[in-house]
């Protein structure tokens, strides 16, 4: 099985950092009232992509963000458990994140058969691409328009 790991913000929802909304979150369905009235929103079809991934990759996180906001969002949505060894940490390396990710699950014994990260942004890639051997890129949003289309390309990619 391969790892995908993927971003948050702008990624999985609209907002561009969730580390700066205030707790508590009132959450209605896919999105989130936080305590000043910001909002923030799943992309349309991220329930139904994590639920098609889940026995299909290790799904995991790298999120340059603040855990301790960020990890009761995913946890509010009832989205927290579809991940392994998801890392929410106030840096941006992604790089190390994910390495760090690799590890974990062959330390657990499991065959990693490859790594997929999906970002809005592509600013980490070329040192993603560096410290992780063999790693593919996709741009969500450039690459593919819709989780729909990121499932369709997962699917041909094998
Ligand atoms: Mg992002």
């Amino acid at each position: 099985m391969k790892l995908l790991v993927l971003d948050l913000d702008g990624t999985l929802w609209d907002h561009e950092d969730a580390s700066r909304l205030t707790p508590p979150y009132e959450f209605h369905g896919d999105y989130l009232v936080d305590s000043t009235g910001q909002e923030l929103h799943l992309f349309p079809g991220v329930r139904e992509f994590l639920e098609w991934a889940r026995n299909r990759f290790f799904l995991s996180i790298a999120s340059w963000n603040v855990e301790g906001k960020v990890r009761p969002i995913l946890e509010g949505f009832g989205l927290w458990h579809y991940f392994i060894f998801p890392k929410i940490e106030n840096h941006p390396n992604k790089a190390d994140m994910i390495m760090r990710t690799l590890r974990e699950l062959e330390l657990l014994g499991y065959d990693v058969e490859g790594t997929i990260y999906v970002d809005d942004r592509d600013i980490h890639i070329e040192d993603v691409k560096t410290t992780v051997p063999s790693i593919r890129f996709i741009h969500m949003w450039e690459d593919v328009e819709s989780f729909e289309e990121l499932r369709k390309l997962l699917e041909k990619l094998g």
